[in-house]
């Protein structure tokens, strides 16, 4: 499956505070994002009931493992968005023949399918599709 195109500009006020105000957040917010920034949508290919995903930052905090996401609908003036703390999806990828796991890279209970199953379409013309190319 293909990766959805969806891009939208990050609400920039809104994501800061949010990096600032999560446990396992950025030491200083501005630092990583900027208030130009445009963020791609992660998900698989997906119809308009399904709310784009796009991957802001990873907690660290020793036990849980969670990300900011923004997510939204439309677009334009008709855009609708939240930014929220998820838990990281649990679903691994292990390949026995090359003992590789790839994690999933989105939030739990997202809509299907998992990220290892998502192919980027920009990346592809970079790199030739590998499944395995972790390090
Ligand atoms: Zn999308
Ligand atoms: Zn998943």
């Amino acid at each position: 499956m293909l990766q959805c195109t969806a891009v939208t500009d990050v609400p920039y006020h809104e994501a800061l505070l949010a990096l600032a105000t999560m446990e396992g957040g950025p030491e200083h917010a501005p630092d990583v994002l900027a208030p130009d920034e445009f963020l791609l949508c992660e998900l698989g290919e997906h119809d308009e009931s399904v709310e784009h995903a796009a991957y802001l930052w990873a907690a660290r905090t020793p036990d849980v493992d969670q990300d900011l996401w923004l997510l939204w609908t439309g677009a334009g003036a008709h855009r609708l968005y939240r930014l929220a703390v998820l838990p990281v999806c649990p679903a691994r990828l292990r390949e026995l023949a090359t003992r590789t796991v790839t994690p999933c890279a989105y939030f739990d209970h997202h809509p299907a399918p998992h990220s290892f199953h998502v192919t980027d379409p920009l990346g592809d013309l970079i790199a030739p599709p590998t499944s395995n190319d972790e390090p």
